[in-house]
């Protein structure tokens, strides 16, 4: 970037996709994470818009919940703005931003104060969506081209659509924006020649959870999207192609399509959870419902360490979760501490240090640091690792707990029972925020049963939820829990529970499976 752009800041006109977040393209994705404004369209999902990190400021421009979509000059006007403070604007739009997107008219005005831009083209929903509803745009046997043509017209205009020509191209024909005009829409192609018993389908909210579809002929169109109830956004598809929907149709088979899960995790756990759940058909909102920050100048960690070993001729290292494990070591290394020096007590005697992890993801953390624990207790929640330490442990042993600021009592009073010391070290701070745009989504989409499953892999991800959405009524929470102190900390607010077999996160993957079964 030469110093002109960095002064003036810059616009990325990208296209989100259809609405399924992994149709977005890797340019995309990599923007959302550094830019400083999003703005964004009504079009864009909540499953999309839940990736963009909390500090991006975020600007709607789209119609929402009863408000006017902003008119296009004030775009244009906002994009000027966030570029001339300086800023990497995001502008992004659903689908491609040149298919019906105005994209041209932003570059026009961006072009007026000489604002430098690049253009991230998108996945159209003209094509994607008829591809996740088994509808090759083209076929040899069928078709050689296809035609893409909005059913919306200007402002004050009348829909001028030539329908003449289209019958006569023998392609197939994809109508965005034509919803409200269906029927003039059928009506021009029959009275311009088109055989009614052509094929013809209506393609509604498409690679998105709630994606449904309706297939019928030109004639019986009509009245089958009236019984189905179809809403926008929808497209209207008309040609042979359709008739091989029932036949190729893929997205239904998968074993999670149609779920709609939300994930509530620390940001930095999320994406393995996400990548598997996605990769069998589920749609994930994410709600990093915690955000950890290290507690950096620590005196109390420093003094912990400085006494540890030192009290007693067994010592135990008590983890809580892999971000305590990562802390721990992140704030060792700012300290300049060696790790040797735990292992070394008064009077450079060896003292017997001994490990313990609550669950298997704490215990991996460790190992990736070259540290095995020799606790792991078999279910996963603070009472239990207390217990199994207690039980493990020498009498006048000494314990500290490197963990969370607000850590579960529970875990103290068994240690408490044999030892004759335990330190309670809070290494980092959990924060909670969630833009008010998407909090706002997330809840209608709770409250109208759209997310089909909440997951919570600790008590303080429940916490983390409930202290985000405010008041709320939980009943409508189908909550999937990782362990019985989760599951309890979610019943206080009456939310609906599922508890995963073990306390692992294979266990919660396959408890989601055999839910999404269920409510199938
Ligand atoms: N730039 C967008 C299109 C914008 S026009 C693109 O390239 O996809 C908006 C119209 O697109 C909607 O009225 C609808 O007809 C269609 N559309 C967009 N996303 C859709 C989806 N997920 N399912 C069905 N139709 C969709």
């Amino acid at each position: 970037m030469n110093k002109e752009e960095s002064r003036k800041g810059k616009v990325w006109l990208a296209g989100a996709g259809p609405g399924d977040a992994a149709l977005l393209t890797v340019k995309t994705r990599e923007l959302m994470g550094q830019a400083d404004v999003v703005v964004y369209d009504a079009l864009v999902s909540t499953e999309i818009l839940s990736l963009i990190p909390e500090h991006v400021k975020m600007i709607c421009v789209g119609k929402r919940a009863g408000n006017h979509p902003v008119p296009q000059p004030e775009i244009n006007e906002i994009l000027v703005r966030e570029a001339l403070k300086g800023n990497q604007v995001l502008r992004l739009k659903g689908g491609d931003p040149f298919v019906f997107g105005r994209g041209g008219e932003e570059i026009e005005r961006l072009l007026e104060d000489d604002i430098p831009y690049e253009v991230i083209p998108g996945i159209t929903s003209a094509v994607a969506v008829l591809a996740y509803n088994g509808i090759p745009i083209t076929h040899r046997d069928y078709t050689s081209s296809f035609h893409v043509i909005t059913g919306h017209a200007r402002k004050g205009k009348e829909l001028s659509i030539p329908y003449e020509q289209l019958v006569k191209l023998n392609g197939t024909l994809v109508f965005l924006m034509g919803i409200s005009a269906l029927s003039e829409i059928v009506n021009g192609l029959l009275l311009a020649g088109m055989d009614p018993q052509t094929e013809a389908a209506v393609l509604e909210k498409g690679t998105t959870a709630h994606q449904r579809r309706v297939i019928a002929t030109l004639e019986t169109l009509k009245d089958r999207v009236r019984e189905a109830g179809i809403q926008t956004p929808a497209i209207i598809v008309v040609g042979k192609v359709c008739g091989l929907a029932d036949e190729f149709a893929w997205e239904e088979k998968r074993p999670l399509s149609g779920r709609q899960i939300l994930l509530t995790r620390p940001r930095q756990n999320i994406s393995k959870l996400a990548g598997i759940l996605r990769a069998n058909g589920a749609h994930v909102i994410e709600m990093p419902s915690i955000e950890t920050r290290t507690i950096t100048p620590n005196p109390e960690f420093v003094r912990a360490i400085d006494s540890f070993g030192k009290r007693a001729e067994e010592e135990w290292m008590i983890f809580t979760s892999p971000i305590g494990v990562h802390t721990f070591f992140e704030l060792l290394k700012e300290e300049h501490l060696d790790i040797r020096t735990l292992f070394c007590g008064a009077f450079q005697k060896q003292v017997n240090v001994r490990i313990a992890a609550i669950g298997k993801t704490t215990e991996k953390a460790l190992e990736t640091y070259g540290l095995f624990a020799d606790v792991v207790p078999d279910t996963f929640c603070a009472r239990a690792l207390g217990e199994a330490i207690g039980k493990a442990a020498a009498k006048n042993s000494a314990a500290t707990i490197f963990r969370a600021a607000i850590g579960s009592k529970e875990l103290l009073p068994p240690l408490q029972e044999v030892m004759k010391e335990v330190d309670d070290v809070p290494l980092y701070e959990t924060e909670y925020f969630l833009h008010p745009e998407l909090k706002e989504q997330i809840s209608d989409l709770l409250s109208t049963g759209k997310i089909d499953a909440v997951t919570f892999t600790s008590a303080s991800t429940v916490k983390g939820f409930v202290k985000t959405l405010g008041d709320f009524d939980y009943s409508k929470v189908n909550a999937v829990c990782i362990g019985q102190q989760t599951a309890a900390e979610a019943e206080k607010y009456g939310m609906h529970i599922t508890v995963s077999k073990q306390a692992t996160m294979d266990s919660l993957v396959e408890t989601l499976f055999v839910l999404s079964n269920e409510q199938k």
